[in-house]
C-alpha cells in the first residue's frame, strides 16, 4: 500500500534541485529542432497548492522554493527553473507549485510527447484531471519502472527520462539500477535522471557502486545537502544521477549548487557534490 503523498513535500529543497536539473536538461533538448519524448516514471499529480492542509502541515516549501522566490541574484539555471514556477502561477504571488510533469508540459513543443506513470489511484485521478484532453500526453496507472522498459526506445530516438520514486519500499534502490541497466540496453542514447534521497548514506553509496559496475557510460552526479548526514533526521540531502547528461549540465550545476547550498542550508551546514561517476 503506497502512502507517500508529494503534496506534503512540494517545493522543498529536494524539489528545487530535482526541478532545476530537469529544466536544464529540457532546455538542452529544446535546442535541437527535432521532437523528443519525455517520460516520467513517478509523476505524482502534477500540481500542488502551497496552502493545502498537507503543504501547511510540513511547510517544507519554506526551506525550498520560498527562500528563492523573488530574488534577483539567482544563477541562470536556477532562474530558468524559477521562470517555470512563475509561469505556473498566474499571479505575482507564489501559491502553486508545479510538479515535474507540469514543468515539462510547459516546456514541450507541439511535436514533443509525454508519457506519465503514476501508481497511486488518487494521485492518478488528480493527474488525469490536471492534464485531461491533452493529446500530447499519454498517462498510465501502472508501475513506472516496468512502463519505462516497455516503452524504450521511443520512436523519436530522442528522450529525457525522469525516475523519481518515493523509495517507500527498500528494494526500490536496487530496482531502479536494474531498470536503468535494462532501459539503457534498449535506448543507449537517452538522457536519464534518477533522483535519490540521502536518509542513509550507505544505501546511496551502494547504489553509486552498482551503477559504476553496471557498464553504463557517461554518468554524472549532482547532490545538494542542507545539513550533515545523519542516521536519525530523515532526508538531509538529495541528488540526481544523470546518464548521458547534456554537455552543458555540469557547468550549469557548478554555477548553481554552491548558491543553493549556501541559501537553502540549515545553519551554514549546506554542501554539494558534483561528480563524474563514469566518464564518456
Ligand atoms: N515526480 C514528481 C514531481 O517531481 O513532481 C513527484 C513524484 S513523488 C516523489 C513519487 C510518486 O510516485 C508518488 O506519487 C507515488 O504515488 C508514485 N509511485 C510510487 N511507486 C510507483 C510506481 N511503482 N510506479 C509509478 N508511480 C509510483
Amino acid at each position: 500500500m503506497l502512502s507517500y503523498r508529494h503534496s506534503f513535500h512540494a517545493g522543498n529543497f529536494a524539489d528545487v534541485l530535482k526541478h532545476t536539473v530537469s529544466v536544464s536538461i529540457l532546455n538542452h533538448m529544446l535546442k535541437k529542432d527535432k521532437p523528443f519524448c519525455y517520460l516520467d516514471t513517478h509523476s505524482g499529480c502534477g500540481a500542488y497548492s502551497l496552502s493545502s492542509e498537507q503543504a501547511l502541515k510540513t511547510k517544507e516549501f519554506n526551506n525550498g522554493i520560498m527562500r528563492l522566490w523573488g530574488r534577483k541574484d539567482l544563477p541562470l539555471p536556477v532562474s530558468n527553473y524559477m521562470e517555470q514556477v512563475a509561469e505556473f502561477n498566474a499571479l505575482k504571488d507564489l501559491k502553486h507549485y508545479p510538479g515535474s510533469p507540469s514543468i515539462a508540459r510547459q516546456m514541450l513543443r507541439e511535436d514533443d510527447r509525454m508519457f506519465l506513470f503514476e501508481l497511486h489511484p488518487n494521485e492518478f485521478t488528480n493527474m488525469r484531471e490536471n492534464f485531461s484532453g491533452d493529446r500530447q500526453i499519454k498517462m498510465a496507472k501502472s508501475d513506472g519502472l516496468q512502463g519505462l522498459v516497455a516503452n524504450m526506445p521511443p520512436k523519436e530516438r530522442r528522450g529525457y527520462i525522469l525516475i523519481d520514486p518515493s523509495y517507500e519500499i527498500k528494494t526500490e534502490y536496487e530496482e531502479v539500477v536494474d531498470t536503468l541497466i535494462e532501459s539503457v540496453k534498449r535506448f543507449a542514447t537517452g538522457t536519464y535522471a534518477l533522483w535519490y534521497p540521502v536518509v542513509n548514506r550507505i544505501t546511496i553509496k551502494k547504489m553509486e557502486r552498482d551503477l559504476i559496475a553496471s557498464g553504463i557510460k557517461n554518468i554524472q552526479l549532482f547532490e545538494l545537502g542542507i545539513e550533515a548526514d545523519s542516521g536519525e533526521k530523515g532526508m538531509t540531502s538529495s541528488g540526481m544521477i544523470v546518464i548521458n547528461p547534456p554537455w552543458t549540465l555540469k557547468k550549469e550545476m557548478q554555477a548553481s549548487l554552491p548558491f543553493l547550498a549556501k541559501n537553502l542550508a540549515k545553519e551554514d551546514k549546506g554542501f554539494y557534490r558534483i561528480e563524474t561517476l563514469v566518464g564518456e
